[in-house]
């Protein structure tokens, strides 16, 4: 790797339903890769924690705390990713609960009353539809850090993903700028960080969520705090993108960017 740093802060063993490998082998791979940190974040889409989640993520927290591998420099943490704590805060402190995380990811995959962004139709929508959306998806991402038990907000500009990368239907964003611009102010004042995902760049989208153009806003705005993650679901995927979202960064302007241990940043250099 061409960065002495380079550390993947989102991922996901098979302790999530879409992910396809154990946590050791996540870990190895990590170590092989020469990473310099690890940290899995198993999904917990607090909605459904108590019919369906919580075996996964009792089971995600032991593995992650059992299974490390010796050797190698790769320090290893214990994370996990909420999807709409804002929905279900009670589900969301309870899968907190007793369990000493490093990290933990704030995201929104659905808006109250519809399915994951992944599984709407978009094909035929009425004109606006797609922009009243997305209107929601910032109010909800702030209701996230209104709620606050996060470290970092995950995936920002997550609907694209599939509105523009999968149905190659574009958005102005420029429409949800101030939106945005609010988003980035709330998570500054409140002291956490922004995410740069990096999994867009392997997918049709084809850039990173949220991409440069939004990054730059963030530290324009005075954003310091901001975290890199490949959201690989299995081995190969691991540290995908990592060092594209570095350039990135510094593109952005940022010289630093952090990794979470017991919910505290360390500052690791951009080189
Ligand atoms: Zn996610
Ligand atoms: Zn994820």
């Amino acid at each position: 790797m061409k960065y002495r740093f380079a550390c993947d802060c989102h991922n996901h063993s098979r302790c999530s339903f879409d992910g396809s490998d154990s946590v050791l082998e996540m870990r190895r791979r990590a170590q092989e890769l020469g990473l310099w940190a690890h940290t899995l974040t198993d999904h917990c889409e607090c909605q459904n924690f108590p019919d369906r989640y919580r075996p996964r993520v009792e089971m995600a927290f032991a593995e992650m705390s059992l299974q490390v591998p010796q050797g190698g420099r790769t320090r290893f943490y214990k994370g996990i990713e909420l999807g709409q704590p804002n929905q279900d805060p009670d589900s969301a402190a309870l899968a907190l609960e007793g369990r000493d995380y490093d990290f933990v990811i704030g995201s929104i995959h659905n808006i109250r009353g519809y399915e994951d962004f992944f599984y709407l139709d978009y094909s035929q929508v009425e004109p606006g539809f797609i922009d009243a959306l997305l209107t929601t998806y910032w109010e909800e991402e702030r209701e996230v850090i209104a709620w606050g038990q996060f470290d970092a907000l995950g995936h920002l500009t997550y609907p694209l993903r599939y509105i523009e990368g999968d149905h190659g239907i574009p958005v102005d964003l420029s429409k949800h700028q101030e939106a945005i611009d609010g988003i980035f102010r709330a998570l500054i004042d409140s002291g956490k960080a922004l995410e740069v995902n990096t999994s867009g760049l392997r997918q049709k989208i084809g850039r990173a969520l949220p991409d440069l153009p939004l990054v730059r806003r963030y530290r324009e705005l005075g954003g310091e705090l901001v975290t890199l993650g490949s959201d690989a679901h299995c081995v190969e995927d691991l540290g995908k993108g990592i060092e594209a979202g570095m350039d990135l960064l510094r593109e952005a302007g940022f010289r630093r960017f952090a990794v979470y241990e017991q919910h505290k940043p360390i500052l690791l250099p951009l080189e």
